[in-house]
């Protein structure tokens, strides 16, 4: 297929279309649908191999059910290609339609979740409430004292980050991109009229007129590399998964009620393909930094959670515990956008903890911004992911 954007650039020996700096969630199908649009693509990255930045901490829910239109749309996307991708690619990636369930007990939850089924159905979200009885039958085991009902969206699911990012590389190798691993990426040269020309890391300097940073929780250190200033900071979350018990949970359950414990916003759960619980809770008082070090309070806290709300839960054994970072910006909304005062940078960044669901659909609106100068979305939808916005505006309901 003919490169609208190779008519207007010429390629040097040696040189690059697009550089992508990180092989993570968002990296990788960027790397991948760039190269499709018929680019000559590099991804570096400092990491040993594709996806063990914060991708391989991600517990691998996908969902389309957000309170933001422009999260809803990318999401929507990202469904559409994890679950078409053994069809498209030959390759098994764990998808898993179970669908997301989230349960009221009060008041106070089943109104914020009424309302959101409001925006959620007007962005075509198949999504609806459901009764208690059928989140019983939904989440086998769940409490029913109190259960007022819930929302459930059949059409989301779970995918393994790991295999996804292995199979993205894969691919992208096979179509022609090149990888760097073990390079960290120390410098970014402008040119002329502050135009993007090359990129420094450890080992070498490579050029290109497309710089992609997409560098998950240190893309404000990328970003003062040209001298721009991404407002991304990350924040730690544990997880933890089981050993396998036999299949009997289907959709990955979202409990929204702030924890009695005081340190819990909310929790979630799901079983994956091979039979093993995967959990996480959100801190209530967040975690601001790099620490990727587990704590001793994590496993406690969420044992009595998960066992008040799935008393049979008690019998499961953990089998390991991780922590890792979520790349936040100010309002909890990603940023995916080009940079205007430096023609050919470009920005996938501040996935909060969606980054994993967000990533092919990003990838594949970056793709088509940079190479017909239009993303996927609709520009009025596609905006709200704006480099320059007032990010003190609002907070997304459902981070
Ligand atoms: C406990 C936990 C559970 C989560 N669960 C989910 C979930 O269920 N679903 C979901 O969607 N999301 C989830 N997330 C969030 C998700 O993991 C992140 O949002 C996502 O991985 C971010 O993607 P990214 O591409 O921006 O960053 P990454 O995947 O971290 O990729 C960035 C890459 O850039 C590289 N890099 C950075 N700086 C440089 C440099 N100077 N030179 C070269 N390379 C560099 C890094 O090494 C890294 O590989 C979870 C996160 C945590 C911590």
């Amino acid at each position: 297929m003919p490169c609208p954007y190779r008519k207007e650039h010429d390629i040097m020996p040696g040189a690059f279309d697009a550089i992508v700096i990180g092989a993570g969630s968002v990296g990788l199908p960027t790397t991948l649908y760039l190269t499709l649009e018929g680019l000559k693509v590099l991804c570096i990255d400092e990491l040993p191999s594709a996806g063990q930045g914060q991708n391989k901490a991600a517990i691998g829910g996908v969902r389309a059910t957000h309170s933001d239109p422009a999260k809803i749309g990318i999401c929507l996307k990202s469904i559409e290609l994890f679950s078409t991708w053994q069809e498209t690619w030959g390759e098994y990636i764990k998808w898993k339609k179970g669908g997301y369930c989230f349960p009221a007990y009060t008041e106070r939850e089943e109104t914020i979740l009424r309302k959101l089924l409001v925006v959620q159905k007007a962005n075509n979200l198949e999504i609806d409430w459901v009764g208690a009885g059928e989140i019983r039958e939904l989440v086998p085991g769940i409490t029913p004292d109190g259960l007022r009902g819930g929302t459930f969206s059949p059409n989301d699911g779970q995918v393994s980050p790991l295999m996804f990012a292995a199979s993205c590389h894969r691919i992208a190798e096979r179509r022609g991109a090149e990888f760097r691993f073990d390079e960290k990426v120390v410098g970014i040269e402008l040119g002329p009229g502050d135009k993007v020309e090359r990129v420094r890391t450890t080992k070498d300097t490579y050029s290109a007129p497309i710089v992609v940073n997409a560098a998950g929780a240190h893309a404000k250190e990328i970003g003062k590399l040209s001298g721009l200033d991404v407002p991304v900071t990350p924040d730690s979350h544990e997880a933890g998964v089981t050993a396998p018990v036999g299949e009997f949970l289907g959709p990955l359950v979202v409990d929204i009620r702030p924890g009695r414990d005081g340190k819990t916003a909310n929790f979630y759960f799901g079983q994956g393909t091979t039979g093993q619980i995967i959990f996480c809770y959100t801190p209530a008082e967040l975690f601001v930094g790099t620490d990727r070090n587990e704590t001793s309070e994590f496993m406690p806290v969420i044992a009595r959670r998960m066992v008040e709300l799935v008393p049979r839960f008690r019998n499961l054994l953990v089998r390991r515990v991780w922590r890792g970072l979520y790349p936040m910006t100010p309002d909890g909304v990603a940023i995916v956008d080009k940079v205007e005062e430096q023609p050919g940078m470009y920005l996938g960044v501040g996935m909060c903890g969606q980054g994993f669901m967000m990533g092919p659909g990003v990838a594949m609106n970056l793709a088509k911004l940079i190479v017909h100068g239009e993303p996927d979305l609709p520009r009025g939808i596609f905006s709200a992911l704006r480099f320059k916005r007032d990010f003190g505006a609002k907070v997304e309901a459902l981070k």
